[in-house]
């Protein structure tokens, strides 16, 4: 399986050369193509990619709003990110309803849905991705993993959020959490479930400013964790 970082950069002002585009990642199986999540700046872009199957992670502007004016080829999401991106002009035939644990089959690669905390108005998923005896955990937008546990058992590569490094974006409403987990705490999900590898994408202004500090930051919290770390860049092929 070729994985592609089409884009890295979260729903941040700031952007570079290497973190330009919404973060959205290309799964690629047997010359079939998965793109997951479609944000603002893909507007108008998405035939570039020639994608055969597009899924949602949730329906944040900068993970769906690409699909704006619609889009070339079936999609796949939950039934409430559906409804809050119900006016897109998206033919009901290429609609396609995933639900949380129930595993998938798109172009020949397994996405299993796992329901995460992020967004009180926009609930999100993480996918369990497997392809080719690779095994992956992909959520760019998490404050929590619900069922953890299950999510993280045996994979091999975690890709997480990076839209904060060390600073604690998560917020509370009365008993809910969202906002976003740091790399910090991400890497400490990975050693707790003996995940080897993190590669951080949805970057944040701690990484997409002060790239170089941000770096030695990462590196230096994953070593003292035991795990590997790439920063994903803007056309990172793994
Ligand atoms: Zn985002
Ligand atoms: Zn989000």
């Amino acid at each position: 399986m070729k994985i592609t970082f089409l884009g890295t950069r979260g729903e941040i002002k700031p952007k570079s050369k290497l973190h330009a585009m919404h973060t959205a990642t290309l799964f690629a199986s047997k010359g079939k193509r998965v793109m997951v999540d479609c944000g603002t700046t893909w507007l108008g872009k998405i035939d570039r990619i020639k994608p055969d199957q597009i899924v949602l992670t949730h329906a944040h502007p900068d993970h769906a709003f690409g699909l704006k004016e619609g889009s070339p080829c079936p999609v796949w999401a939950t039934k409430k990110t559906w409804e809050l991106i119900d006016a897109f002009p998206i033919p009901q035939k290429l609609r396609h309803v995933i639900e949380p644990r129930k595993k998938r089959r798109i172009c020949g690669i397994q996405f299993e849905a796992f329901s995460l905390i992020h967004s009180l108005r926009c609930p999100a998923v993480g996918y369990r991705i497997t392809c080719e005896n690779m095994r992956l955990f992909y959520a760019p937008d998490v404050a929590w993993i619900e069922q953890m546990d299950d999510a993280l058992k045996n994979i091999q590569v975690y890709i997480g959020d990076g839209a904060t490094i060390t600073r604690i974006m998560i917020r509370k409403k009365g008993d809910k959490i969202f906002g976003h987990a740091n790399v910090r705490q991400q890497l400490t999900w990975c050693k707790k479930h003996h995940v080897p590898e993190m590669i951080v994408t949805h970057c944040g202004s701690d990484i997409v400013s002060h790239a170089k500090k941000a770096e030695k930051q990462i590196v230096q919290l994953a070593e003292e964790r035991g795990i590997k770390v790439t920063i994903a860049y803007d056309g990172l092929v793994l």
